[in-house]
């Protein structure tokens, strides 16, 4: 093992102590004891250029939301059931940033519970009981939620009441993503109907980060959300890793597709690392649930958690955070494309949300060279990791404060890697 005896030692308590439900990254894990904006550094100080991270969204130890958390951590932190006239500053300045009919939130701590408050508004709202996701999302931890997570594989099995459609993939499909997206929708919902199941909603991570980072073409989802409202479902958008201008073009993934969703989850981002998440939706979706059966979340939306989040959104809004990952990104995925190699196959996503598919020399996806790519990044002291329905999508979601110099680092190590390993 290329691991030191310091490190085997740290892999042999964590085993020990932790179990066997975690998984460390990498084939050489790395240990980091300090961060700052888009850099990590493990103990001897060496730094890591952070191309995956993008729940420290505005950079790692970000000093406004370290701030914002330990001012109000050394003044109060309660929970909801006090007013508190900064939870509802939040609440308001966030839902001006979504469709003017998405006008209510309910705070979580995690993702999870976002999305598992969804399927249980869903399920009030609509009275149906069926739910459709694409074959290789994700979208969290809870016993309801990991019933609709497919990426979990076989072991985690999916419910009875679960159908799962492909993703819209403009390089592997080619054209007509948009209908074929629908028509796969439509099949679902019959497939339910015919056993006697009522969709309840249609969930979607609107940059499929877990199916393999697909973002065009713009408006390929319209169809299929209408063709969920028509069978009497919902839409619901996952925003947790699209969320707060990662896309580049807007704040929330789902506006690249022109549609408005019936409810939005959010979270990662949304503190910088700090638990707060969220749902979103219309008032009248969300009624039913609300009036007849109480929320009470202890830990979300306390004012730690309000602060870390208020000190986010003014981090994107007054560094044009958002303008900075849509110009970033475009540099980078024409950079990328642009080193040439065979290997690369496609070059795609929205602002700082990158895919990049790795393909054998007979176009077909090689997982093998992909877990290369990215092993091979981490010994150059770069981060990425990789996702897709064949392991073959390199994944780069960076603190959005990755800026021009750090995408020409970035690529230049991936040249490098590349030309190592193909
Ligand atoms: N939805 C999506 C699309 C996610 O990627 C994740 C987390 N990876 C979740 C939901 C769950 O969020 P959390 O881990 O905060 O519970």
């Amino acid at each position: 093992s290329r691991l030191s005896a310091a490190e085997q030692a740290l892999v042999a308590r964590r085993e020990r102590v932790l179990g066997p439900a975690y998984r460390l990254f990498y084939e050489r894990p790395v240990e980091f004891v300090r961060g700052e904006g888009t850099w990590l550094f493990d103990r001897d100080g060496e730094a890591y250029l952070d191309a995956y991270n993008n729940v420290a969204s505005v950079g790692h130890a970000n000093p406004r939301v370290v701030a914002a958390m330990t001012d109000q951590a050394a003044r109060l932190n309660t929970h909801t059931r006090y007013l508190n006239e900064g939870l509802l500053d939040y609440a308001e300045r966030l839902v001006a940033t979504l469709p003017s009919e998405l006008s209510q939130v309910t705070f979580t701590c995690t993702g999870s519970e976002a999305n598992d408050l969804a399927w249980r508004v869903a399920r009030a709202r609509t009275g149906g009981t069926g739910i459709i996701v694409t074959s290789l999302a994700y979208h969290g931890v809870t016993d309801a939620v990991a019933a609709y997570s497919p990426s979990l594989g076989a072991a985690s099995p999916l419910g009875a009441h679960v159908r799962t459609v492909s993703a819209p993939s403009l390089y592997r499909q080619r054209d007509d993503v948009g209908a074929r997206f629908a028509a796969d929708v439509r099949a679902a919902i019959a497939d339910l109907q015919r056993h006697g199941l009522h969709p309840a909603m249609l969930i979607v991570d609107t940059i499929f980060s877990s199916d393999g980072v697909l973002a065009d073409p713009p408006g390929f989802l319209t169809e299929a959300a209408a063709a969920i409202r028509e069978a009497g479902g919902l839409f619901v958008a996952d925003e947790v890793q699209p969320g707060f201008g990662r896309t580049g073009d807007a704040m929330w993934g789902f506006a690249r597709h022109g549609l408005v969703p019936d409810l939005v989850t959010m979270g990662k981002p949304m503190g910088n690392g700090y638990p707060v998440a969220a749902l979103v939706g219309r008032p009248d979706v969300l009624a039913p649930f609300g009036q007849n059966i109480r929320y009470f979340n202890t830990y979300g939306g306390t004012p730690v958690a309000i602060a870390a989040a208020g000190a986010v959104l003014d981090e994107i809004e007054e560094r044009n955070l958002m303008l900075s990952a849509q110009a970033v990104g475009r540099l980078l995925r024409g950079d990328i494309a642009a080193i040439g190699n065979a290997a690369i196959g496609d070059v795609r996503g929205a602002g700082l949300f990158i895919g990049v598919e790795i393909v054998g020399p007979d176009g077909e996806p090689d997982a093998v060279l992909t877990g290369r790519i990215v092993n091979g990044m981490r010994e150059r002291r770069v981060l990425i990791s990789a996702s897709g329905p064949s392991a073959n999508v390199l994944k780069i979601r960076p603190p959005m404060v990755f800026d021009a110099g750090n995408a020409e680092q970035f690529t230049a190590t991936l040249a490098q890697v590349l030309k190592e390993n193909t």
